[in-house]
């Protein structure tokens, strides 16, 4: 019997390829995008291992080759088949989808190379003969993935290599460190519209959504989003003020799996966070705050919790940590004195809890709670708000500011009079909002690549009257500093190099202008 673990990306690779369809949710079914990771159903598996060899996160193992912390997904994987008696497994039938005639010669931008940006990527060049121009205005490739995924996740960042293995075809031309906009040395998307078919922009949600309470922007108040890019390297972001003379407690707002990401990363012993690719920056000051006790507030119960249950139970796995959680509505706190055993550290959820101010004078020094109807203060040095992510604009483009993203009709861009820009795509969670896995991606960034190809078969794009020649010239007009693939990959096998010395996977830079010259003269 095989079993899929918590690295699962969910982008249903193994779902098409089981011979008896024996992995659920499937694409189809009710839960597939919510759920974090796929299920496979023990008493169907016929053990044939086709799963683990498409898995592109190596999340799936045979049950008997699981280490201690993954043996709890057996459970995991068998308990979603009691709990959802109606999804039944079996042999299947596999079907072939049809492939329109499309136009010759078809030019497209992807803009963006996080998780919808690469399965972007794939469909199009899969079914379609386009060229492909892909940019980022990173140096470095992979989004939300590189940029989101916690350290201590490192199988989930393995699905960056299938996109790299796309990035090699010969369709395809890469050129990174490129700001789409309307500021200095950034190209416009009238630009890119006027020099390409179509335009798919895959830019993701990298802002935090606001409390709206007073105190929010206290030193020691911060958001989920700020603190991920901060110790996931993401260049250009400041060090959060985390104090090691204080209360050593950290409140973070939200149960989503975002919130439960830097609450295992604030807890998690420095040794074992060593050994994965954390910013260098943020190791150094991890080891020697004191952080011994993190509060999670959920503003409903916890049958209400955002979480998905593999990431909670998956907790209980961290060395030296206790997990308590307090569901009652009454109004009553637990004790909020640290672990039982002082040399562990602890998580603690406090449901029926919302914040109401943030508390201090020059550094936060609580957070004032309303727990079940009845106001409480909790002192704490830190303040995160995990409470869900927002779209930045792009200059040039259209923006919903209510929702945080592209205004769009399933993914067809819309603009300011709300009518269909033709040729102008949104994917992923800049098009959806900031829900799902790295999986969901792959079926919503499907979904606008089969609108494209329809447009395009339909004659409904306006064709570009310029060269691939000519965006590059524009390209090299606008920066001296356009990274190629090949200078992708010397970004990073520099980085792979300096993790070698450190015994980590990798030591990621956080400049800017280091991965340029790490990029070197194979820039382009
Ligand atoms: P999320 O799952 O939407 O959770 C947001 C949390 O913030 C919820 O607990 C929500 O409570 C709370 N919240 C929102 N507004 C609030 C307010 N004004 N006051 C108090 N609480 C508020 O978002 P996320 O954690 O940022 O994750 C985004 C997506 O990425 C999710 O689909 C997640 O599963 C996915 N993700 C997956 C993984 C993984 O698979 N390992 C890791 C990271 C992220 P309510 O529920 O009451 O609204």
């Amino acid at each position: 019997m095989f079993v899929i673990t918590q690295s699962c990306c969910s982008d249903a690779a193994c779902v098409s390829v089981c011979p008896v369809n024996c992995i659920h949710p499937t694409p189809e079914e009710r839960g597939f995008g919510s759920s974090d990771i796929l299920h496979i159903d023990p008493e169907a598996c016929i053990d044939c291992g086709a799963c683990a060899d498409a898995c592109p996160v190596d999340a799936i193992y045979p049950a008997d080759k699981l280490g201690t912390r993954d043996k709890v997904f057996i459970d995991i994987n068998a308990d979603f088949y009691k709990h959802n008696t109606d999804i039944t497994s079996g042999w299947k039938q596999v079907e072939y989808p049809e492939i329109p005639k499309l136009p010759a010669g078809l030019r497209v931008a992807l803009v963006g190379t996080g998780p919808s940006g690469g399965y972007a990527l794939r469909m199009i060049l899969d079914r379609t003969e386009a060229d492909v121009t892909v940019v980022d205005k990173l140096p470095t490739p992979g989004g939300l993935v590189r940029a989101g995924v916690a350290p201590d996740h490192p199988g989930t960042k393995g699905v960056l290599r299938g996109f790299d293995l796309l990035y090699r075809d010969p369709r395809v031309t890469m050129a990174t460190n490129v700001e789409v906009g309307t500021g200095p040395g950034q190209i416009t998307p009238a630009e890119l519209a006027e020099h390409f078919d179509a335009v798919f922009y895959a830019v993701g949600a990298s802002e935090s959504r606001r409390l709206g309470i007073p105190g929010e922007d206290l030193p020691g108040s911060t958001s989920a989003t700020e603190l991920v890019a901060w110790y996931n390297a993401v260049p250009g972001v400041e060090a959060p003020p985390l104090v090691n003379d204080g209360t050593g407690r950290a409140v973070i707002v939200g149960t989503g799996n975002v919130a439960l990401d830097v609450a295992r990363i604030l807890v998690s012993p420095p040794e074992m966070l060593a050994a994965t690719d954390i910013a260098d920056r943020a190791l150094r000051i991890l080891e020697q705050q004191n952080v011994h006790e993190v509060v999670l507030l959920g503003r409903r119960d916890q049958a209400n919790a955002a979480y998905t249950s593999a990431e909670y139970r998956a907790l209980s796995t961290i060395p030296g940590v206790e997990v308590v959680v307090h569901d009652d509505p009454s109004g009553e706190l637990p004790d909020l004195g640290g672990p039982a055993d002082p040399t562990n550290r602890r998580i603690v959820f406090l449901f029926h809890s919302s914040p109401e101010e943030i508390i201090g004078g020059e550094h936060v020094d609580g957070v004032a709670v309303r727990t079940g109807g009845v106001r409480h203060t909790i002192s704490a040095d830190l303040m995160v708000r995990s409470i869900g992510y927002r779209s930045t604009p792009i200059g040039g483009l259209p923006f919903d500011h209510d929702r945080g993203v592209f205004p769009n009709v399933e993914g067809r861009m819309l603009d300011e009079g709300g009518q269909i820009v033709p040729g102008a795509y949104v994917l992923g969670w800049a098009k959806r909002g900031p829900s799902g896995g790295i999986g969901a991606n792959k079926i919503c960034a499907e979904a606008t690549v089969e609108d494209f190809i329809r447009d395009a078969a339909d004659g409904r794009l306006t064709r570009t009257a310029r060269t691939a020649r000519e965006f590059t010239t524009l390209l090299r007009k606008r920066s001296r500093h356009v990274i190629g693939y090949r200078g992708v990959r010397a970004i990073d096998a520099s980085e792979r190099r300096r993790g070698v010395l450190q015994g980590r996977p990798r030591v990621k830079y956080t400049e800017v202008s280091e991965m340029v010259g790490a990029a070197g003269r194979r820039r382009r």
